[in-house]
């Protein structure tokens, strides 16, 4: 199969130019003005963008948590993702304690064979932490999952002590490999957590009041600390406080390799919302929460300034029937986690390049280029590039949207957006050289996706 796009504008990271791009088979082979080649499909992209496939690097898909699992498998939630211009995902694969963690990435590979639509690479959830499992690090990253995400918080599930910590930073000195941190002292939370319970504080706004900015920062500020004893980076996944911020520019302007991500819930949405009436404040139940609206203004000060490499979604659906409505009487036992994998493209686009917040190259680069680079898929992934892989959205810069459960593609029964209006959205995605979007409808198919073996930093 060849596929001809023409008249686009292209945009890298790094440039912008008018072009016309030819793919043969899964890779793009040429890129020129008026190419002259003859292909099975051609694509007229007159006004459009051409935007390298979005890589989202943080999805929780088919995700037990608390009694439940969230909403979108690795069918529905990669169709999603494609709907909305993401190409690429790297989900997060758990070991339980007692577990190891080759029977971790067994059973998530399980869960994405014959599903996935795009294709996706795993982060490696390490939970317990033996001699054994750190072998077991090694090859891994031998195998291509080359990052491991650790838990300063949810103790007695997922926290690991700072011991443990530093082996493992200690450990990625050796093989190459990245942590990603969730950094909140869990400890702190949990002390919080149950004085509120205990004076009747039952509603959703209080799972926002018991995680302070605070014990994000501190956690932050010891993660880095951590991987600076232990000569090694660190990336911070989905910092959310402007005093957690504060802690990466910091070590940053001292010249340590800290990276942090934010997610366009802490760009467009704030600790507000906790307050609409009755039970609606459990839509945005995540961890870390959403904080005061001044904090978006810092967050796109971090972005535009390279504090942030990178915007992904920590997409983690769970529907407001039967899933949060068990935390009501209790905000503790509320499904941690909100939808963002098919909305990220258009917000960001929308909220960020429109009123000049980031450039258009800014855009590409924290939706695409940089989680490709930080976690070993570029230049496979993430750039329009010959040799890449053609994996392209067609965008329309005008396309407008009106954002709604029922007409996104999520299988989730809310939208923590529902009926803001964002202009710019993909038009025709193409992953690995096939068109799985097209004007709006799903053209790929389940299974289309390949796992992505990841190289080392
Ligand atoms: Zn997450």
């Amino acid at each position: 199969m060849t596929l001809l796009i023409t008249h686009g504008t292209i945009v890298t990271a790094t440039d912008l130019y008018r072009g016309d791009v030819f793919i043969e088979g899964e890779k793009i082979t040429t890129i020129g003005t008026a190419l002259a080649m003859q292909a099975d499909r051609v694509i007229d992209a007159t006004g459009k963008y051409l935007l390298p496939g979005g890589v989202d690097v943080h999805t929780h898909l088919d995700m037990p948590f608390g009694g439940t699992t969230s909403a979108d498998d690795f069918e529905s939630g990669t169709i999603a993702a494609a709907h909305g211009g993401t190409t690429t995902i790297v989900d997060f694969a758990i070991q339980y304690k007692g577990q190891t963690l080759h029977h971790a990435w067994e059973t998530w590979a399980k869960k994405a064979a014959g599903k996935a639509a795009i294709d996706y690479g795993f982060h490696m959830i390490i939970t317990d932490l033996s001699d054994q499992v750190e072998q077991e690090m090694d090859a891994l990253v031998r195998q291509g999952i080359t990052s491991f995400k650790l838990f300063m918080a949810y103790p007695g599930v997922f926290m690991l002590d700072d011991a443990s910590i530093f082996q493992a930073l200690l450990r990625t000195g050796t093989n190459g490999g990245t942590i990603c941190m969730h950094a909140e002292n869990g400890g702190v939370i949990d002390v919080l957590v149950k004085r509120a319970l205990a004076e009747g504080k039952t509603a959703p706004k209080y799972h926002a009041l018991t995680r302070p900015a605070r014990a994000e920062a501190e956690a932050t500020h010891r993660a880095i600390a951590l991987a600076e004893m232990a000569d090694v980076p660190i990336y911070i996944v989905h910092l959310s406080a402007a005093e957690a911020l504060e802690m990466v520019a910091e070590a940053r302007d001292r010249g340590l390799p800290a990276f942090a991500e934010t997610c366009p819930q802490y760009l467009f949405l704030s600790y507000d919302n906790y307050e609409e009436p009755g039970f609606e404040g459990a839509r945005y139940v995540m961890s870390p929460p959403l904080r005061p609206k001044e904090t978006q203004d810092r967050l796109w000060r971090g972005l535009a300034f390279n504090d942030l490499q990178a915007i992904s979604t920590d997409h983690c659906p769970f529907c407001m029937k039967e899933q949060k409505t068990i935390g009501v009487g209790d905000f503790s036992k509320i499904p941690n986690g909100a939808p963002g994998i098919e909305t990220r493209m258009s917000l960001v686009y929308d909220g960020g390049v429109r009123p000049g917040r980031i450039s258009l190259n800014r855009f590409v680069e924290l939706t695409a280029t940089s989680p490709a680079k930080i976690f070993g898929l570029f230049p496979r992934k993430g750039t329009i590039a010959p040799g890449s892989d053609a994996d392209i959205v067609v965008f329309d810069p005008e396309k407008k949207v009106r954002l709604a459960a029922k007409t996104l593609h999520m299988r989730v029964d809310y939208n923590p957006y529902e009926g803001r209006e964002v202009t710019g959205a993909a038009d025709i995605v193409v992953s690995r050289g096939r068109v799985i979007v097209d004007g709006g409808t799903f053209t790929g198919r389940a299974g289309g996706g390949s796992f992505l073996k990841r190289s080392t930093r």
